[in-house]
């Protein structure tokens, strides 16, 4: 671990602009995963700036939205009773997530911007373009067990690792974020990104660009909802394959349904055509298994993790069964 210089602030602006003054600071809030990085010598930051003080913690319903501060914490966030009550699924793919000790230190907007777990990435004695670009992808012709079957590139084919996000892509989430230039507003659909020809940029946030909060939009998933996450431990384990399902049923019927999925793809992979074939059709296991087929088009597998194309549709009909069967 290199030295380093550590700041403290206690206002969003003065930690704007402590980026914006040094391309070599990064932030630190929760550090679950930016101190392993730097204990490995992936990431070289020459000065923390420590955004803990920042007053982002707070989980408010404005109108009817419900908006959850970028340093609250994973596990507040998990058991507070407005988030349970309002959306259960972000409460659900938060339980499954690590374990409770780092639940307790990592925060929301940490979660967003963990990095991939890939082997070859943490390694710096291997080639990898998310690393250092142009030095190519130690996995692709590896051990790509953990990899993603969906919107690969030739220069990267890991997966993003949270649990919290692929509920809040499911449940059309807004990333408010504010920088240099000012505040904005991200689609969660749009914050993380596919590798293409740039592995090494996770998402769309500008440099110096800070999460403030996520909004979730009302919505009427508090019963039919679920999280199912196949991994190799049932505690601080990344997904093999995780499902996320937000239902809507009036009787046996699918009024409206979200599906999104882990463990798959460079981003929170949502299943938009599966949606749109499951609306307005009954809730049995036949319309769950042409579903799974449908999202399961263009699906590529690397090898070693060949066993994903039969995992994945069947977590998808897995998590859609349990989630009709609750009552
Ligand atoms: Fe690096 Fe991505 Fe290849 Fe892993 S999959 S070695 S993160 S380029």
């Amino acid at each position: 671990m290199i030295n380093f210089a550590y700041a403290r602030v206690s206002t969003t602006k003065a930690a704007v602009d402590a980026i914006a003054s040094d391309r070599n600071a990064m932030w630190i809030a929760g550090g679950t995963n930016l101190v392993d990085l730097m204990k490995k010598g992936v990431m070289v930051p020459e000065k923390l700036v420590d955004i803990n003080s920042l007053p982002l913690k707070e989980i408010k319903k404005d109108k009817n939205n419900l908006f959850v501060g970028a340093l609250a914490l994973n596990g507040e966030v998990a058991d507070n009773d407005l988030v349970k009550t309002e959306h259960p699924l972000l409460s659900l793919a938060l339980q499954a997530g690590a374990s409770a000790q780092l639940r307790n230190m990592a925060t929301v907007g940490g979660n967003m911007m963990q990095r991939t777990r890939c082997p070859y990435f943490y390694n710096t004695d291997m080639p990898c373009n998310k690393r250092e670009p142009g030095t190519g992808c130690g996995a692709l012709k590896g051990f790509n067990r953990m990899h993603a079957i969906f919107g690969t590139s030739e220069k990267c084919i890991a997966v993003h690792p949270s649990d919290m996000s692929i509920a809040l892509v499911a449940l059309d989430a807004i990333v408010h974020v504010t920088g240099p230039k000012g505040d904005r507003k991200i689609a969660f659909q749009d914050f993380h990104r596919l590798p293409g020809d740039l592995p090494q940029k996770d998402n769309t946030l500008d440099r110096g660009e800070l999460i403030v909060a996520i909004e979730i939009p009302a919505n009427q998933f508090k019963k039919n909802v679920h999280y199912l996450k196949v991994r190799d431990r049932t505690s601080f384990a990344f997904a093999l394959v995780s499902v996320a399902v937000a239902m809507e049923l009036t009787g046996n019927t699918i009024q409206n349904v979200r599906l999104a999925m882990g463990g798959v793809a460079h981003k929170p992979w949502r299943l938009t055509e599966a949606e749109n074939f499951l609306k307005g059709k009954p809730a049995t296991d036949a319309m769950f298994q042409e579903a799974a087929q449908l999202a399961m088009k263009n699906a590529k597998g690397y090898g070693h993790n060949n066993f994903k194309l039969k995992l994945a549709p069947n977590s998808i009909v897995e998590a859609l069964k349990t989630a009709t069967a609750k009552s």
